[in-house]
């Protein structure tokens, strides 16, 4: 069977254990029903996701041109305290921007490779958790805007990381914190003006993945270098598909890609 499309991330959906989807425009695949299978990876051209057209991807799925223009890639999407919306101030596109940035907002500490800070909207939990292979995750804070949860995650990455490391998520090698003890922690870098918005729910999520077994070692699959691959798939795990041979396919990577799936 092949399938052929333009690569956008896994949708996901939350169970035990998660449930992956690649969706193309006229078809889907489910992944989880390829585990054990061998599949076929080819890199046949480009579609940007913004303009669609074949041009060489920049980042975050965008040719250079999309990725310097279209709101959706400007940089407070990345560091959320540079958002301006709520004060009425234009970046890209006001209209999209306060669509995006007004909107109930979360802090979250995540352990994924190991304690994590970060920013998404309300609306994108646990998807944001699942999509960066969170093996468990607590809310911190939930603010009104994108602005002031940015603020709180500048005022805790003193305290822990804003990045996963994703060889260490692939291998499954996570230490055990008590989330909710970091959590009482970091209260008091909390700045003043955003002290209301601290949750103080102590529900922790965990999050089971489907993969038969973790490598003991990766290497990064990068169809800009490689055109073709060929492997078993035996895990998937945040937005990567894990292969038999300790080859990593990192999905959100590729978005922007137009690919060939051969099952
Ligand atoms: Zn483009």
């Amino acid at each position: 069977m092949t399938f052929e499309g333009q690569i956008r991330k896994m949708i996901t959906e939350n169970g035990k254990p998660i449930r992956y989807y690649l969706n193309f425009k006229d078809d889907y695949l489910d992944v989880n029903q390829q585990l054990e299978k061998k599949i076929r990876i080819k890199h046949l051209h480009n579609e940007c996701l913004g303009c669609g057209l074949d041009k060489e991807i920049y980042r975050m799925g965008y040719c250079q041109t999309c990725f310097f223009s279209l709101p959706e890639a400007n940089e407070s999407i990345i560091r959320p305290e540079l958002s301006t919306a709520h004060l009425g101030i234009e970046q890209r596109d006001l209209e999209w921007e306060k669509k995006f940035e007004l909107q109930p907002h979360i802090v979250y500490l995540a352990v994924s490779s190991d304690l994590k800070v970060g920013v998404t909207r309300a609306a994108q939990i646990p998807t944001r958790w699942i999509d960066q292979g969170a093996s468990y995750a607590t809310i911190f804070a939930k603010t009104d805007n994108r602005y002031e949860a940015g603020m709180i995650e500048v005022a805790l990455k003193n305290h822990a990381s804003d990045k996963t490391n994703w060889q260490k998520m692939l291998k499954n090698d996570v230490p055990e914190l008590d989330l909710i003890q970091q959590k009482d922690l970091f209260k008091m870098y909390i700045p003043e003006e955003e002290s209301k918005f601290y949750l103080s729910d102590d529900s922790v999520y965990t999050f089971e993945y489907p993969v038969l077994e973790f490598p003991k070692k990766v290497k990064s699959l990068n169809l800009k270098k490689q055109r073709e691959f060929e492997g078993v798939l035996t895990g998937i795990k945040g937005q990567y598909w894990i292969f038999e041979d300790g080859t990593v396919w990192n999905v959100r990577g590729h978005e922007g890609f137009y690919v060939e799936i051969e099952l």
